[in-house]
């Protein structure tokens, strides 16, 4: 798709293709507008033609009399800050993310501005969520009555989001984060990958109870003595296909060192054990 689509008042999207994690294939790039300024969040896609998309989409709007603001990624991940740099110097505009973020892009992007929680867009009207979890510079933005949330990683419509405790992941804090971005919606959230999700909050609610659904999988594979990684996947995920256990084996990781931080689950180095 390399139409733009109104999906709220203030924001529209442009799905474009980027090397992200099946079955996903694109990352939405979203405009936010407020007044005659507007901001470009997640510019993703590393290809061409598809930046070109977005760069004559972006002039589109300029050309319409609306003054770009800035580009804002929500964390580091490579299917959101392919065009950052093309962005950058196109429009002479500041690349803006999370301080943990910009360290974590100091290779590869050139940032100029940083976003933290309690900060606001647009004098009040947008506000920034800094919800690690995912990654930990993950940053949201909220419409401040909670009418739509650009959710970035914390969800999405199409594939599943990787918590990945070797890449900065957490799912304890992942989790809070879930929670609290549930409390803070009142309506749609717009996640990086798929389709707007109408009554976010409930999706946000449905996330964390098959996450905790599969830590209880996790628990219970390890309740009846050691287990290697291999074997509690087997175990913990016997309801997926064995293609999808690589992926798997990294959430377990996930669930397990919240566990045993937790104090619920023992390891010795290379098993595990239900304390
Ligand atoms: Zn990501």
């Amino acid at each position: 798709m390399t139409e733009i689509e109104s999906v709220c008042p203030g924001v529209e999207r442009l799905s474009l293709r980027t090397p992200t994690l099946l079955p996903a294939t694109e990352t939405n790039t979203y405009f936010v507008t407020h007044g005659d300024e507007f901001y470009v969040i997640e510019p993703a896609t590393p290809y061409e033609p598809e930046q070109a998309a977005l760069i004559g989409a972006i002039r589109e709007k300029i050309r319409s009399g609306l003054t770009l603001r800035g580009a804002i990624v929500t964390h580091h991940h490579g299917d959101h800050i392919g065009a950052a740099m093309r962005v950058r110097e196109a429009f002479s505009t500041p690349v803006i993310a999370h301080r943990e973020t910009r360290t974590r892009l100091r290779d590869r992007v050139t940032t100029d501005g940083e976003l933290d929680e309690g900060q606001t867009l647009f004098d009040g009207e947008v506000e920034v969520l800094h919800t690690p979890g995912h990654a930990r510079g993950h940053v949201c933005l909220r419409q401040r009555e909670g009418r739509w949330l650009v959710a970035g990683d914390m969800v999405a419509s199409v594939g599943t989001i990787l918590i990945d405790v070797e890449d900065g992941g957490d799912m304890a804090d992942y989790l809070a984060q879930l929670e609290r971005l549930a409390d803070a919606v009142e309506g749609v959230v717009l996640p990086a990958h798929g389709a707007p999700i109408e009554r976010g909050a409930e999706r946000l609610r449905h996330y964390v109870a098959h996450r905790l659904a599969r830590e209880a999988k996790v628990l219970a594979a390890v309740s009846d003595g050691w287990r290697t990684e291999d074997e509690l996947v087997a175990r913990a995920y016997d309801d997926t296909p064995r293609e999808v256990w690589p992926i798997a084996a990294r959430s377990a990781r996930a669930h397990l060192q919240k566990l045993v931080r937790e104090g619920r689950v023992a390891f010795d180095g290379a098993r595990w054990r239900a304390e």
